[in-house]
């Protein structure tokens, strides 16, 4: 009987285990505070950032949105984050991806305070999570770890096959599960487009995390009998549906299940845990900039 994993629970877990340390923090007469800045008219992004504002509104966090004018120049941008960076009362700032061309987005990384940067892709808390000391993890490779945590998927000794090597997901969550730690001591490979024989490794894995952004791309032939699947995949596929689309995963969910031993669904799957990451993040920043310990 393959496990299906359910995201949606550990998650609210996550949120209420938040919730006693954000009393604590009021306590002390601390809110955490999240600022979202956005800089797209991309439809998903709106949705994202209002998904976030939900989440903060849910645990008590406070969440500030500061939205720029899309073809504002780069400069606006830069001196909103400088605002926010000298704000007492904001702890995390998450600048919506993708933004605008006129912007450099690996400048927008690096002008954010790393004791702020809860989506920990600053160049700061990039090099302090490989050189195994981390500050913020990554929203999405943190979360899958939690997931693999609460499900018993024993990452030490396992191999690991992640497919996609990209800065937000597929390196950072290559380099946590490779940690000479608990919840990494993993033997990582990490696959990409040039790849090759990519089913012959990926049915190798023991966890097999699929973060290609290629609409069910992975099926059942590309998975190890008795495999742990993990789904980062959210894809737009064309569907009879009201919005004229549907969201699926990397993975070919049916085939895959058929051989897996626990598998993620999508949507379900890793997507909420994102989101309760970043509150974790935020509780994290909070703790830290005010120096209320917060055990986490
Ligand atoms: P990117 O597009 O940045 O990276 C995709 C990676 O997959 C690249 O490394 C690419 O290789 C690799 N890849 C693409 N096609 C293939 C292929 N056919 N075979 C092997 N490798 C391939 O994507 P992201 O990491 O940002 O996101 C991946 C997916 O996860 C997307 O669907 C995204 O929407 C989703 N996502 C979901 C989140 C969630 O919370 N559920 C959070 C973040 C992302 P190369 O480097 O060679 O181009």
């Amino acid at each position: 009987m393959t496990t299906r994993i359910d995201g949606n629970a550990v998650a609210a877990d996550i949120r209420e285990s938040l919730t006693e340390r954000i009393d604590t923090l009021e306590s002390e007469g601390v809110t955490p505070g999240l600022a979202t800045v956005l800089m797209s008219d991309d439809p998903a992004s709106e949705t994202y950032v209002s998904m976030k504002q939900r989440d903060c509104a849910e645990v008590g966090i406070e969440s500030t949105h500061v939205e720029i004018d899309t073809d504002a120049p780069a400069e606006k941008l830069h001196g909103a984050i400088d605002e926010l960076n000298a704000d007492p009362e904001i702890h995390g700032i998450l600048v919506q991806m993708p933004l605008v061309d006129q912007v450099d987005t690996r400048r927008v990384l690096r002008s954010v305070d790393p004791l702020k940067d809860v989506d920990g892709f600053h160049p700061e808390n990039v090099g302090r999570l490989v050189a195994g000391h981390d500050r913020y993890r990554p929203c999405t490779p943190h979360g899958i770890q939690k997931l693999l945590e609460a499900y018993d998927v024993e990452t030490e000794g396992a191999d690991v096959v992640v497919v996609g090597r990209s800065n937000i997901v597929g390196k950072p969550l290559a380099n946590l599960l490779l940690q000479k730690a608990e919840d990494g001591n993993a033997t990582v490979t990490v696959c990409h487009s040039r790849t090759e024989d990519l089913a012959e490794k990926t049915r190798n894995a023991d966890i097999l995390v699929a973060a290609a952004g290629r609409a069910e791309f992975i099926d059942g032939g590309m998975v190890g009998e008795g495999a742990t699947v993990i789904d980062v995949g959210v894809n737009r596929v064309d569907a009879d549906t009201e919005k004229g689309y549907e969201l699926v995963g990397d993975v070919d969910y049916e085939s895959a299940a058929g051989k897996a031993e626990a598998i993620t669904p999508v949507p379900g799957g890793v997507g909420p845990m994102t989101r309760a990451m970043l509150l974790y993040n935020t509780v994290k920043a909070a703790s830290i900039q005010s120096d209320v310990d917060v055990p986490l």
